[in-house]
């Protein structure tokens, strides 16, 4: 049985930590299975070049379009237009990642809601999924996606790192759920190995949001602090361990969801 070729569905390929050595980073995604990687969108001018870079890959990476609420001071009406322009792209394939970060807060919590609002009405007029972010705002999170909810269609939490009642409102709703490497952090993430295991399976994608949260079990541990796609499949296995299921099964299932989430073909069945 040949293996299923891994989809991650969020790196940030336009990071400037990737410029130097760009296509040695999809050559060795490539030469670890991974068959498609979606480009992360998380600004204004980050959304432009995702897209550029899908459109010089084509069939191997996508791009969303959206502004990351750290960047959500910078959202105008030109911004808006922007992201209309791009949403309209084949290669674009969900609008974020946008939400809401109380964490950092980088911007006031005013201007995140703001932000995330007017990007959930792209997602409506063009009925394109949401790639999601949320961190220490599951309240205000939640109450905007609730505004909207009837009209949008699908969407991912991604990189999920909350508590079992967060991820339980994320499923309520209908949300798939991204899990990265933060599983293996054995400082913060251990939380998360208990939580991954009531995800159903027709809901979890897996993402290594590269060049952030490189794992940090790597054995070898690499020279490089750097994340990137070909650590995908030690994703998978960490989250196929806290599961207890086989990561051939977990690899179907996950590039199976992520077809479903962004509108692809299904995946040819092996044999
Ligand atoms: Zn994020």
């Amino acid at each position: 049985m040949k293996d299923v070729e891994l989809v991650d569905i969020g790196a940030n390929l336009t990071h400037e930590s990737f410029r130097a050595d760009f296509d040695a980073v999809l050559d060795r995604a490539r030469g670890h299975g991974v068959g498609t990687i979606v480009v992360t969108g998380a600004s204004a001018g980050g959304s432009r070049a995702a897209l550029e870079l899908a459109r010089s890959h084509r069939g191997f990476l996508y791009a969303t379009a959206g502004v990351h609420p750290h960047h959500a001071h910078e959202y105008d009406g030109d911004t808006d237009a922007l992201l209309r322009e791009l949403a309209t792209a084949d290669e674009v394939r969900a609008i974020g990642e946008t939400g809401l970060d109380y964490f950092r807060n980088y911007s006031p919590h005013a201007a995140q809601v703001a932000a995330f609002e007017r990007q959930l009405a792209i997602a409506i007029d063009t009925g394109k999924p949401l790639f999601l972010h949320q961190r220490d705002a599951h309240a205000d999170f939640i109450a905007c996606l609730d505004n909207v909810r009837d009209r949008i269609s699908r969407a991912v939490v991604h990189c999920f790192t909350g508590e079992r009642d967060e991820l339980v409102a994320c499923l309520d709703r209908g949300f798939h759920i991204g899990i990265t490497g933060w599983i293996s952090d054995e400082r913060r993430g251990l939380h998360l190995r208990e939580v991954v295991r009531t995800i159903p399976a027709e809901r979890l994608l897996i993402e290594t949001d590269g060049p952030y949260l490189l794992p940090r079990d790597l054995q070898p541990k690499p020279q490089s602090r750097r994340n990137e796609p070909m650590y995908l499949p030690h994703v998978l296995r960490a989250v196929a361990a806290a599961r207890g299921e086989s990561p051939q099964e977990l690899a179907s299932l996950t590039t199976r969801n992520a077809h479903t989430l962004f509108g692809w073909p299904a995946p040819a069945v092996e044999s």
